[in-house]
């Protein structure tokens, strides 16, 4: 798949199921499967704070309990909420939301991180792309432990 407008419009309409009452931050994130499948996520926090999970590793832990091992990509969506008159979430986003650190390891996990791609939709419609390699340089996955 060369154009992941699809993948990228599937984390925003996933961020719409954010839970996130304490920073107001939604995301949204969708998983590309190497057989062409999406799976969502969104950030879901808790009164205990430690106890939220992030939006990417949501689409992670569903796919991978799913039974999907193998994948292509994803796509994050975030920014802090805005709404419209009616009450409904903006799709607008100021800045672009980068997968954070455990995140990034737990996609290392199952991914070649060289070929991996993390899209991640800023503001003004743009979309920046990277390896996970270029996100989380030098990692350590399960070869070192083979
Ligand atoms: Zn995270």
């Amino acid at each position: 798949m060369e154009d992941y407008s699809r993948l990228l419009e599937a984390a925003i309409k996933a961020r719409h199921n954010s839970y996130a009452p304490y920073s107001h931050f939604r995301v949204g994130a969708a998983l590309l499967t190497k057989s062409g499948e999406i799976i969502t996520g969104c950030n879901i926090e808790n009164a205990s704070y430690p106890a939220g999970i992030c939006a990417e590793r949501t689409a992670l832990v569903k796919a991978v309990s799913e039974g999907k091992r193998e994948f292509e990509a994803i796509a994050v969506a975030g920014s802090l909420e805005q709404f419209d008159e009616a009450g409904v979430l903006k799709d607008e986003l100021t800045a672009p939301a980068f997968p954070c650190g455990i995140c990034r390891q737990m996609l290392r996990e199952f991914v070649d991180p060289e070929s991996f791609l993390v899209l991640t939709a800023a503001e003004g419609g743009k979309v920046l792309k990277y390896t996970l390699a270029q996100l989380l340089p030098e990692s350590f996955g399960p070869e070192n432990l083979a």
